[in-house]
């Protein structure tokens, strides 16, 4: 079968033949692979900024954004049928006996390190013409969404934010009314951050650096966010036209941008991290006042990496509310499906656009 591997030490990567894999454990199922999508991690990945291979491997399978197609499993999978659609769990718990969140079934949480990804950290991604994965990481999606669910894991990393949200602001003493949220980013992440955000009620606005008219910006305006560019209005201009922020969900992983939106949260305000920032070089900042604001504020900063079982029930159960109620925005957001043949203009990150997703099997 074909696959798109990546060779960390001989910084190649390339379309290569890979035996089939087979199930071999009662619990596996055996997956044609459909869809996988790309983001910024595999562009890094295909850098060598990062990425390990499984043990004994000098190549690793990429991909990790799936929607794959059953088509056999083991004599213990009894509610799932060949022709089914699903979605994989990213990451699998560490083997550390002492880690209180894999032992938990939270690999998310994973306190050692240890844990395996795929696609990025020492397991094969989905890449590949097949795929065989335990039937306890696998999440069904309904027929229904077959066009756009290539979005789900994207989408769980703001399921995974907005938990956190819910959590943090429950720590307030009193029933908070804190309806106004903050997108640091309009690519896939943000995007969905915002609908999540606007479905849950909140009055969002998306702080993103192109000037409309753009793809996102459209998206924005027809999913009832206020779009405003970074380029054209500084923070504290954004800060006046928006009113008070009570939550910020960065999506962006740009350091600068981030410290300065952190000055004008509101107090009882949370900000929330999915982004890694890239170096860049930071103007001199009054660390003092970030300090001093999370004091007298009471403020939370919360960083949040991969998403747990109950981030992908929410997602593919909010993809589904997502889809019937703005269907136009949904789809527009994948900007280009290209063959596996013609992988490395979205992996290389020439392709543009929001979010292209490579087509392995129709
Ligand atoms: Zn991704
Ligand atoms: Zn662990």
């Amino acid at each position: 079968m074909r696959a798109v591997a990546v060779y960390p030490q001989q910084r190649e990567v390339k379309l290569v033949e890979r035996p089939e894999p087979r199930i071999d454990g009662a619990s596996q199922v055996k997956l044609r692979m459909l869809e996988v999508g790309v983001c910024g991690t595999d562009k890094e990945l295909c850098a060598f900024v990062f990425g390990t291979p499984p043990a004994g491997s000098d190549h690793f399978v990429l991909g990790h954004e799936s929607l794959c197609e059953v088509c056999d499993s083991g004599r213990d999978v009894d509610d799932l049928q060949p022709g089914d659609l699903v979605v994989g769990s990213v990451r699998l718990p560490c083997p550390d006996q002492s880690c209180p969140a894999c032992r938990a079934g939270h690999p998310d949480f994973c306190t050692t390190g240890q844990y395996f990804e795929h696609g990025i950290n020492r397991l094969d991604g989905f890449m590949a013409d097949y795929v065989v994965k335990d039937r306890d990481w696998l999440h069904k999606v309904p027929l229904r969404l077959r066009e756009v669910a290539v979005l789900v894991e994207p989408l769980t990393i703001a399921e995974k934010a907005f938990q956190e949200i819910t959590r943090v602001q429950e720590r307030l003493p009193w029933k908070a009314l804190q309806r106004r949220a903050l997108v640091l980013g309009a690519g896939a992440v943000g995007l969905l951050g915002a609908m999540k955000l606007i479905a849950a009620g909140f009055e969002t606005s998306i702080y993103s650096l192109l000037p409309p008219p753009n793809p996102s910006a459209a998206i924005a305006a027809s999913i009832g966010a206020t779009y405003i560019s970074s380029q054209m209005t500084s923070v504290s201009e954004m800060r006046e036209q928006v009113g008070a922020i009570d939550v910020v969900y960065e999506a962006l992983g740009a350091a600068q941008l981030a410290f300065d939106v952190l000055k004008v949260v509101s107090p009882n305000g949370i900000f929330v991290f999915t982004g890694v920032p890239r170096a860049e070089y930071l103007q001199p900042f009054d660390t003092e006042s970030i300090i001093a604001n999370l004091v007298l504020k009471n403020q939370a900063m919360v960083g949040i990496v991969n998403a747990g079982r109950q981030a992908f029930a929410d997602g593919i159960r909010d993809l589904d509310l997502f889809h019937t109620r703005w269907p136009q925005a949904l789809t527009s957001m994948i900007t280009a499906r290209f063959p596996m043949e013609a992988f490395l203009d979205p992996v290389m990150g020439r392709a543009g656009g929001i979010k292209n997703v490579i087509r392995i099997a129709e």
